[in-house]
This record gives C-alpha cells, structure tokens and sequence, in this order.
C-alpha cells in the first residue's frame, strides 16, 4: 500500500439536531445531521402509526363505523 494515494480519513464525530453524538468514518473531521438513525426510527416509528390511523379510518368507513 503506497502512502498518500488515500485521501485524509478521520472517524468522524457526527452531531445529530436531536443531541445525539456518534462516530463514524469519513473525510471530513465533524459531521453536522438533521437526522440519525436514532430519531429516524422515531419518526418512521409516527409514521407508522399515522398510517394504522389511516387504515383504521378506512374500515371505519367501509363497514359504516362511526
Ligand atoms: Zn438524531
């Protein structure tokens, strides 16, 4: 393996918005995200349930349930 062939990469500390900090490898030294996969599966997690909302709604209104 020839030195200087690579390009500079750092394990990254990564700031997520929701205060969630970790580790990852990149060429940049600090990552700024919106979004990690901790809050992710948070919001994927409302999703859901919005969507089960949904499909409860549409029963409702076939079966004529108020
Ligand atoms: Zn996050």
């Amino acid at each position: 393996m020839r030195e200087g062939i690579h390009p500079n990469y750092y394990q990254a500390k990564v700031v997520c918005n929701c205060g969630n900090e970790f580790v990852t490898g990149s060429t940049k030294e600090d990552i700024h995200v919106e979004i990690c996969s901790k809050c992710h599966s948070f919001y994927t997690g409302q999703q859901k349930a919005t969507q089960a909302r949904g499909r409860i709604d549409k029963f409702n209104r076939k079966y004529g349930v108020k």
